[in-house]
């Protein structure tokens, strides 16, 4: 008995179609395609039943002459190509000549349109793929589409369908995606009697976020704009410490093409790393033009996901760019704009035997550990960094700042963390730790998870400056250490840097055990701090590139406005 059997056309036909047509939302991003194909000024989808009943989407672009409209429903049906050569570089969003022959046969679809140039215009009725009438219709340039009654013979895949608000949800953002990409179209979405989206065309980006998301929104985002050779990315993302707890405001477009894309998410992401709190991720409108043979657009059925010839461009392309912005827009420093900038007297000193504080503030004795430099300037530093005024510490862990129009409270570990992270980087670069050599090998057993850790990882650390020997069994040597460490801590901290190590790239490991080591010298909460060593430490966190996160990504400083501050004592 045979069970294999080929399909009529009217069943492989549905098919296709489910591939493509999959819910209202890709109804309405078809229909929106060609009305943006057709150079519409205006775009108005109306829906009922979050799409489900109708879909009706009308412009006033180029729209047809009687006989396309007619043949417009045929699959393969196209006027944007026409050559094989066309597929390699496409010039518009549609070009597989589907979307109306799948939607068509799913559904039932009136087409109206006229091109303004025949006598009149014409309306086309079909269900289910058939043909049903043409007729004259008096009807305004453009083109109008009614979806009726979605999957109306498909039963199953309506079954499939999600409630009428969360199918308007996903056309609602499908709507907005297509807003951001052209400003310069009005579009209006329309649900039973709700005007959901309205907004009039406009000559920016900025504009558009503007119309659609407001000012507070807009506020919180910093203009992106770079480009290398043939591509440039423009748009809008995150300013540092700006983002939020999920990617879900992360918007990619490639030649104005909305789409889903792992190089370009990847690389935002990265760029961020270590200017936004842990777990958050940025906001992003990230445009990216490039010549169209340089993105294969044929990837995907819906045309979601797009293949770039040369990633590794696009993606530092990216990183280069978010860099830029985010360097430019170190929170702080824009709240303190001469912070950083001033030079004080007083010298640094980098080793213990600093002469003793002036002014007689006694020295508190945990700073006096040998071995550890402190970075605190020996003499002469003012209890003003900057503009503002050192009040003092709070808890021995909090530096507590201020000038006329805020107040800082500044977490004193936080902040020497990021200072000594930068210092350490440094030294890393030139790879020359100052060293200390004991005089008896620290002796270090290392558990059966740590020693596979340490063969993978030893040239990394031999550059932070640790230098280990393998003594039999899983004992090892402890030779050499930076000389910012004691001897007593020495091992301690070289198994807490192996626990590190365990995964990631080199990139990230080289990091992340720099950002410990960093740790592991500060200054602890609860240690009591002199205010010329908080003025000290203050100048030189501002100094750094990103004065407002400690390097393992957790916020360092607390500003409270004066405006606050009298709101609550209703001075206001
Ligand atoms: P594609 O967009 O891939 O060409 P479609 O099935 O979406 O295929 O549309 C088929 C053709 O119908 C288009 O190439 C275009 O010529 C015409 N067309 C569809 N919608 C419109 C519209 N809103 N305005 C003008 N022409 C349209
Ligand atoms: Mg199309």
């Amino acid at each position: 008995m045979n069970r294999i059997a080929l399909l009529p056309p009217e069943i492989s036909q549905k098919i296709a179609a489910g591939e493509v047509i999959e819910r209202p939302s890709s109804v309405v991003k078809e229909l929106v395609e060609n009305s943006l194909d057709a150079g519409a000024a205006e775009i108005r989808v109306e829906l009922l039943d979050g799409g489900k009943r109708l879909i009706r989407v009308h412009d006033n672009g180029s729209g047809m002459s009687r006989d396309d409209a007619l043949i417009s429903f045929e699959r393969h049906a196209t006027s944007k190509i026409s050559r094989e050569e066309d597929l390699s570089a496409i010039r518009t969003l549609g070009f597989r000549g589907e979307a109306l022959a799948s939607i068509s046969a799913v559904s039932r679809v009136t087409v109206r349109t006229w091109d303004g140039e025949e006598a009149q215009g014409v309306q086309v009725e079909r269900a289910g793929g058939q043909l049903i009438r043409v007729s004259d219709a008096a009807f305004p340039k453009g083109t109008r589409v009614d979806v009726e009654d979605l999957f109306f013979n498909l039963p199953a895949r309506k079954k499939f369908l999600r409630s009428d608000r969360s199918e308007l949800s996903l056309i609602a953002k499908y709507v907005t995606n297509a807003a951001l990409a052209y400003p310069g179209v009005r579009f209006i979405l329309v649900h039973g009697k709700r005007e959901i989206i309205n907004c009039p065309a406009v000559g920016t980006l900025r504009e558009r976020i503007f119309q659609l998301y407001g000012k507070a929104f807009l506020d919180r985002l910093a203009e992106v704009d770079g480009e290398d050779k043939v591509a440039r990315i423009t748009g809008f993302a995150s300013k540092p410490l700006m983002g939020r707890p999920d990617k879900n405001h992360q918007f990619f477009f490639v030649n104005k093409r909305p789409v889903r894309d792992r190089v370009l998410q990847a690389a935002l992401n990265q760029s961020y790393r270590g200017f936004l709190e842990k777990n958050m991720s940025p906001e992003a409108f990230l445009f990216l033009a490039l010549p169209y043979e340089d993105v294969d657009v044929n990837v995907h059925p819906s045309k979601i996901e797009v293949r770039f010839k040369d990633s590794p461009f696009v993606f530092h392309l990216v990183l280069k760019t978010a860099g830029n912005l985010l360097l430019g827009t170190r929170t702080i420093k824009e709240i303190y704009p001469e912070a950083g900038e001033r030079r004080l007297a007083g010298g640094v000193a980098e080793t213990t035997d600093a002469p003793p504080l002036p002014l007689g503030v006694p020295e508190p004795p945990s700073m006096a550990k040998p071995g550890i430099p402190t970075f605190f300037a020996a003499a002469g530093v003012p209890a003003h960094v900057a503009g503002l005024q050192v009040f003092g510490q709070y808890l021995d862990t909090y530096i507590i700042m201020g000038r006329e129009d805020a107040l800082l409270v500044i977490d004193q570990h936080n902040a020497h963390e990021r200072v000594l992270y930068e210092k350490y980087k440094e030294i890393g670069r030139g790879k020359d730790w100052p060293r200390r050599m004991p005089l008896i090998p620290v002796l270090i057993e290392l558990s059966p998870s740590q020693a596979p850790a340490l063969e993978e990882n030893g040239p990394l650390l031999e550059e932070a400056g640790f230098r280990a020997e393998a003594m039999g069994g899983r004992t090892i040597a402890l030779r050499e250490f930076p000389e910012i460490f004691k001897d007593g801590e020495a091992a301690e901290v070289f198994l807490s840097l192996l626990e590190e190590m365990k995964e990631g790239g080199v990139e990230a490991k080289r990091e992340r055990l720099l950002a410990t080591m960093a740790c592991k010298t500060a200054v602890k909460a609860g240690e009591r701090l002199s205010r010329e060593k908080m003025a000290f430490l203050v100048e030189e966190l501002f100094k750094t590139s990103q004065p407002s996160l400690c390097p393992h990504g957790r916020p360092v400083i607390v500003k409270i406005d004066r405006s606050e501050i009298e709101k609550g004592l209703r001075r206001g």
